[in-house]
């Protein structure tokens, strides 16, 4: 024999915010007695939707008329619902899929909430994670295997051209983590090698075995053996130039100092060069790196690379063992590069995101990001930039806002 459900009531109060409406009506309720089973409450634009739950009173008329009575004075409407139970339970695949925007428009979102039904899927809440510099919603999805929901929801983001990322609602979520950062054209804007080439005379050679490398045309070892060749004979306070002249991707600061108050570790893994890379884990607080190093002799470059090259193994091999300096597991690390030698590394990472990718790279990766601000990744871990400025207000830092 089951127990049959207590009767419960459901009462929404909806109508314009104003300071006291929660205490208000609960100070009405509390005249009843019973028991308090759940509370929701959104605001948007002022306009307040408040639900309540509550186990069902012995007078239900006069409840009705307390409830009624409440919302006439705060001038807002109210349903009363009677029925049995809590909540019906959420279903498992507990999912959460963000969708970044810039501008976020109607169309986009009909269509990935349409591939979400598609799948049987169900949208229990959605929630606003930042309206700048990109639109970011949060939809709490259940009933979904995320595997499956992750190809249909990547196949729809880029039709629609907006970012998708679909990650399973686990604790792991709540945990301090490791982020992997490729350098070239994910941390900082440009590719360094191409710098130095300018520099060099030789950039137009190789530009072009740059561009295929990183569409993964070529052997990256080997490439980059030839490139840094040409660079022979350079002087080597080119290094400090280019140093001087990198940008570093909008939004990476933000992130960085962001995901620290929280924790974090951070790691640069890079096919290109410590006497660059080096000096960027210095500046940002970088707490592990792995890259190549140039030959120097006698202020010059030889053109030769010193000890074994950072490819692509070597690229998952150093998050491999980053997380295990860090004491993380795999699972617990987050990786993001743009270029065909992070496709190891981000198959590796338990969320590997191609950040502004080729498309050899954004089609294997569990997330593509396309805009191009580095702390939309803070969006994808559950943090509002409500919070980031919140935090950076307290610690008298003033949120930088890149250019729109
Ligand atoms: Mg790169």
């Amino acid at each position: 024999m089951t127990t049959p459900s207590p009767d419960t009531v459901l009462i929404t109060f909806t109508g314009m915010d104003r300071p006291g409406v929660t205490s208000t009506v609960f100070t009405a309720l509390a005249a009843f007695g019973g028991e308090v089973l759940d509370i929701e409450q959104i605001v948007l634009r002022r306009r307040l939707v408040l639900g309540v739950l509550v186990s069902a009173s012995r007078d239900p008329k006069a409840l009705r008329a307390a409830v009624e009575r409440v919302a006439a004075d705060l001038d807002m409407q109210v349903a009363v619902e009677r029925g049995e139970g809590d909540n019906r339970a959420r279903r498992g695949g507990r999912t959460h899929v963000t969708v970044l925007g810039m501008p976020l428009r109607p169309g986009p979102v009909a269509a990935i909430a349409g591939r979400i039904a598609d799948t049987g899927a169900n949208i229990d809440r959605i929630e606003r994670m930042a309206r700048y510099p990109v639109t970011a919603i949060e939809l709490h999805v259940s009933g979904a295997d995320p595997d499956r929901l992750r190809v249909v929801l990547a196949e729809e983001a880029a039709r629609q051209s907006v970012d998708v990322a679909v990650q399973p609602a686990t604790l792991l979520r709540h945990g301090m983590r490791l982020i992997v950062m490729d350098v070239d054209s994910t941390l900082v804007q440009g590719e360094v090698i191409e710098m130095l080439a300018e520099r060099a005379g030789c950039l137009d050679r190789v530009a072009q075995v740059t561009e295929a490398a990183m569409r993964g045309e070529l052997d990256f070892e080997q490439s980059l053996r030839e490139r840094v060749a040409l660079l022979e004979g350079l002087d080597a306070g080119a290094l400090d130039e280019v140093y001087d002249a990198l940008q570093l991707a909008p939004g990476a600061r933000t992130m960085v100092r962001t995901l620290k108050r929280l924790g974090y570790r951070f790691a640069i893994v890079s096919g290109g060069f410590t006497q660059v890379t080096d000096r960027i884990a210095a500046d940002l607080g970088i707490d592990f790196t792995a890259a190549n190093e140039l030959e120097v002799v006698a202020g010059r470059l030889t053109g030769r690379i010193l000890g074994p090259v950072v490819d692509r193994a070597g690229k998952a091999e150093a998050l491999r063992r980053f997380a295990a300096a860090a004491g993380v597991t795999p699972a617990a690390t987050i990786a993001i590069g743009d270029g065909a030698n992070d496709l190891d590394m981000l198959a590796a990472a338990g969320l590997g995101i191609a950040f502004n990718a080729k498309p050899v790279v954004q089609r294997a990766a569990d997330t593509a990001v396309n805009v191009p601000y580095l702390d939309a990744i803070v969006y994808l871990l559950g943090i509002s930039r409500e919070e980031i400025e919140a935090a950076d207000a307290e610690a008298g830092v003033t949120t930088p806002a890149p250019p729109l």
